[in-house]
């Protein structure tokens, strides 16, 4: 286990414990979720080696990477989130010029697939091989195995998208100084994450699906995102919630609580969230951010 002794936003030791919460889509462990006393930033410490990690993976529930179409929920599922890659199409059209696109995390490639299909020339980054390797199989796409942007040229992307993936990133300041040496100058960065702050994650508390420990490893609010962007020279030019995840959240959430997915109970649940998301400043359960250099 690493035990982190300083904020990563600010690099102050002030930090202060905030909940246990157990890893329910693995292996059953107890994680600490900490907070900093100056910052505000949030974030699973300590947390498992960078090594180790790839072990808390292992779960057949993870189907964002696995595309099971068995039983209702992810029937469901599956038919939300190809309308969603048509919703994250039109937002990146409506920011970018169809220039060289790269997606961080592109797990089995549907979404670089449509961007590709519209015209952008695209690049995936995809460290697990059974994703990436249903990426190459079902699409021919360009997805390589290192995160290590080190692999691409200065301003090489007029845009790069990470989806659900930031909270999963160990070095987040390595990995955002290397996001601004291969983005364009003019370039946008599209990020989308779990909010702390909505409706749901406090409903639920230490049962909050989109705490996800260990695998989640960083927690991020509207307000230390964007100042973790900002120190390193973005500013956010837009953002738009993801209603769907407030719904798919609180059904895993339910099922951590009460045993089962409370469908309807659920449903209810994310209805509440999406409307606290529209009418009080604490956000929806996931928001897209689009970010440029400052
Ligand atoms: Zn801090």
């Amino acid at each position: 286990m690493i035990l982190l002794d300083s904020c990563p936003i600010c690099k102050k030791k002030n930090l202060k414990k905030k909940l246990n919460c157990i890893d329910h889509s693995a292996s059953n462990e107890e994680f600490t979720i900490v907070s900093c006393g100056t910052c505000d930033f949030v974030f699973t410490n300590p947390r498992p080696k960078d090594e180790n990690l790839t072990h808390y993976y292992n779960s057949n529930n993870y189907i964002s990477h696995a595309n099971l179409s068995s039983g209702l929920f992810n029937w469901t599922y599956q038919r939300i989130r190809a309308f969603a890659i048509k919703l994250k199409i039109s937002l990146l059209k409506s920011v970018s010029k169809k220039g060289h696109h790269l997606d961080i995390g592109c797990g089995t490639g549907e979404f670089l697939n449509a961007c590709r299909n519209v015209g952008f020339n695209t690049q995936g980054i995809e460290p697990s091989d059974i994703a990436r390797s249903q990426a190459i199989n079902n699409y021919n796409l360009s997805v390589s195995k290192s995160t290590n942007l080190k692999q691409f040229n200065e301003s090489q992307f007029d845009s790069i998208s990470m989806w659900h993936v930031l909270e999963h990133i160990p070095n987040l300041n390595q990995m955002l100084a290397d996001i601004n040496r291969v983005l364009s100058k003019k370039g946008k960065l599209i990020i989308a994450v779990p909010n702390l702050k909505s409706w749901d994650a406090r409903h639920y508390k230490e049962y909050w699906a989109a705490w996800d420990v260990p695998i989640h490893l960083w927690h991020f609010s509207k307000e230390t995102l964007v100042k973790l962007l900002n120190k390193h020279g973005f500013k956010k030019v837009k953002q738009k919630a993801m209603i769907f995840d407030a719904f798919y959240v609180s059904a895993l959430s339910e099922e951590y609580k009460n045993g089962s997915k409370n469908l309807i109970k659920s449903f209810a649940i994310g209805i509440i969230s999406n409307l606290s998301g529209i009418f009080t400043k604490n956000g929806h359960s996931s928001t897209i951010y689009v970010f440029e250099k400052k």
